[in-house]
């Protein structure tokens, strides 16, 4: 029999090229119409100034909660989503280009559940930019992602849907996460500007925030 357990991962969102609020308005539809995902949540949209290459335009980021198959064990249910989010990256277009420069569209697996996991991962669920960057290639999967922690740009987002959650292993709230970097980094670095209205298939994003 066909098990229906289920999960809840919040996947993170980041665009700086072109219309990238646009962008990934698109991207939260494609990721509504995946088989057997639903979208349970959508955080405002953010203004971020670039973190690591600061010579490039601001991004947009956001933050999904989406309901998704365990799978017979967290391994193989994260990796299925992992492999889903490369390939909605590559169907966005996303080039082959250096860590942390522009791109089209990134979708990063934040938390997976309870799942604490660090595996090797299969050949479609490798980075693009693995060819202009071999020490890419050999990265594993890592759940929660290694540095959503310590990133503002994740953790407004993900505050806004999930204030309480402590991922497994960070031993505080993702809210508390959120306040610490925000001293660190300063308000300023990420500006909610939109929310999101309507349902996950057809919604936008709606200004102000
Ligand atoms: P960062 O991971 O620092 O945000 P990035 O998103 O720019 O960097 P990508 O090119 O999107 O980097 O992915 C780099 C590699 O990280 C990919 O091969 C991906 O398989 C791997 N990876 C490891 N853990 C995760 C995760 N939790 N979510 C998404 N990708 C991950
Ligand atoms: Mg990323
Ligand atoms: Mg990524």
């Amino acid at each position: 029999m066909a098990s229906a357990r289920r999960r809840t991962a919040y996947v993170g969102l980041g665009a700086n090229v072109g219309d990238a609020g646009a962008t990934l308005a698109a991207a939260i539809h494609a990721l509504a119409a995946l088989p057997d995902v639903r979208v349970r949540g959508v955080s405002r949209l953010y203004a971020t100034v670039p973190v690591g290459v600061v010579d490039q335009p601001e991004f947009r980021n956001a933050v999904t909660a989406l309901e998704v198959p365990a799978g017979p064990d967290d391994t193989t249910g994260a990796l299925a989503l992992l492999i889903a989010l490369k390939g909605l990256e590559r169907a966005f277009g996303r080039q082959r280009r250096t860590r942390w420069g522009p791109r089209e569209l990134d979708l990063d697996l934040l938390v997976f559940g309870r799942a604490r996991l660090s595996v090797e991962r299969p050949e479609a669920a490798r980075s693009l930019d693995a060819e202009v960057d071999p020490a890419r290639a050999t990265r594993l999967l890592e759940v929660p992602h290694r540095d959503a922690r310590e990133r503002l740009f994740v953790l407004a987002p993900l505050s806004d849907l999930a204030p309480g959650l402590v991922p497994p292993g960070w031993g505080e709230a993702v809210d508390t996460a959120r306040r610490r970097r925000e001293i660190a980094e300063g308000a300023d670095a990420v500006r909610p500007i939109a929310s999101w209205r309507g349902g996950p298939r057809s919604g936008e994003w709606t200004a102000p925030a």
